[in-house]
C-alpha cells in the first residue's frame, strides 16, 4: 500500500486513542488541503530547503543533474527531476523525502499491533489520506487482518469513490469519519474540483445498511461558513438513521508549508481561518436545527 504517514496515539480521528495511517491518493483538489503530499497517487519528491545541511550527497547521484549547490544555495530543478528517489537516500538530513512508502498490509498491521495495549474499548486504526478508498482491495484486506484480530476500525472518507464498494466497506468498518465539505453544490465544485452528489448519495447508501457515521465538516471562514451550509449539513443529518454526531473542524493554515516542499505555491490562506466566535456561531445555528453535536 501507498502509505504517507503512520501516527500514533492520535486522540481526534475517531474514538477513543487510534493508530491513524495515511494513504496517498484522492480524487479531490481541496484548495484549502491540509495533506496535499497525498493528493497524487504517484511518487513525489519532497524538499524542505530548511532542512538541508548543504553536504551535496545528492548532487553526487542524481543522474539528471536535478540538484544544484551554489555558495551554500540549494536549488532544485524539478522540470529535471525523473522522480527516482536516489536522492532520498543519501539525505542524511531528511531536507529530501519521498511521499509515501510502499507497505504491505501485513507490515502495517505490525505497526498498528503494536499499540493494541492503549486501544482500551473503543480505540483503533483509522485510515485517513487521501482517500482509502483510492486502494479498494488493500484497504479492505487490511481493515479485515484488524477486526479479525480484534483490533477495531475506523474510515475518514471524502466519500467520492465507487458506490458499489459500500457494503464490503460497511461490513468491515466499525466507524466512519465522513467529510462533507459544501452543501452548496456550486461551491463544493469550485474549491474541492468535483460536486457533492456522489458523496451524499454514498452517505445515504452506507447508512441504509447501517454505518455509524460521524458527519465532519472543514469549517472555513468566507467560503462555506454560511446559512445555506448549515441547512444543507441538518437535512443531510436529519436523514440518517445511523448518525453519531456532527463534528466542526476548524481550518487551519498548516498545508502550506508541505505544499512548498512538493514544489508548489503555499496554500495557507489566513483569511480563512474562522476565529472562536464564527465557530460557536456555526455550532448554535446547527444546534438550532436539531444537529447532534460532538461535545467538547
Ligand atoms: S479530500 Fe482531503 S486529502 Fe483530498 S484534497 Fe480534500 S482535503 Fe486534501
Ligand atoms: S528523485 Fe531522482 S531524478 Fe529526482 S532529483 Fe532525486 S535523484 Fe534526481
Ligand atoms: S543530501 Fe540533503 S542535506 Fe545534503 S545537500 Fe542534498 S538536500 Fe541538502
Amino acid at each position: 500500500m501507498k502509505v504517507t504517514e503512520i501516527q500514533r496515539f492520535c486522540m481526534h480521528d475517531g474514538p477513543g486513542i487510534r493508530t491513524t495511517v495515511f494513504l496517498k491518493g484522492c480524487p479531490l483538489r481541496c484548495q484549502w488541503c491540509h495533506n496535499p503530499e497525498t493528493q497524487s497517487d504517484k511518487q513525489e519528491l519532497l524538499f524542505t530547503p530548511q532542512k538541508c545541511i548543504g553536504c551535496g550527497a545528492c548532487a553526487a547521484v542524481c543522474q539528471n543533474s536535478a540538484h544544484q549547490i551554489t555558495d551554500g544555495k540549494h536549488i532544485l530543478n524539478r522540470s529535471r527531476c525523473k522522480n527516482c528517489m536516489k536522492c532520498t537516500e543519501s539525505c542524511c538530513s531528511q531536507a529530501l523525502l519521498p511521499s509515501f512508502s510502499e507497505m504491505t498490509v501485513d507490515e502495517i498491521f505490525a505497526v498498528v499491533n503494536q499499540d493494541r495495549a492503549f486501544y482500551g474499548d473503543c480505540g483503533g486504526i483509522t485510515l485517513s489520506g487521501g482517500e482509502p478508498l483510492m486502494q479498494p482491495e488493500e484497504t479492505f484486506a487490511l481493515l479485515r487482518i484488524c477486526k479479525q484480530n480484534g483490533i477495531k476500525t475506523a474510515v475518514e472518507t471524502c466519500g467520492y469513490f465507487d458506490s458499489s464498494l459500500i457494503p464490503e466497506l460497511v461490513s468491515l468498518a466499525d466507524c466512519f469519519l465522513w467529510d462533507f465539505k459544501d452543501g452548496n453544490n456550486q461551491r463544493h465544485q469550485q474549491y474541492t474540483g468535483v460536486s457533492h452528489n456522489l458523496i451524499k448519495n454514498n452517505i445515504l447508501r452506507a447508512d441504509t445498511i447501517g454505518a455509524p457515521i460521524i458527519l465532519r465538516c472543514i469549517m472555513i471562514k468566507n467560503v462555506n461558513m454560511q446559512e445555506d451550509h448549515y441547512r444543507a449539513i441538518a437535512e443531510l443529518w436529519h436523514q440518517l438513521k445511523n448518525g453519531v454526531y456532527v463534528e466542526l473542524l476548524p481550518y487551519h493554515a498548516y498545508g502550506g508549508s508541505k505544499m512548498t516542499a512538493l514544489g508548489g505555491n503555499d496554500n495557507g490562506n489566513p483569511a480563512w481561518i474562522p476565529a472562536e466566535n464564527d465557530l460557536e456561531k456555526a455550532k448554535l445555528s446547527l444546534e438550532s436545527h436539531g444537529v447532534k453535536m460532538k461535545l467538547e
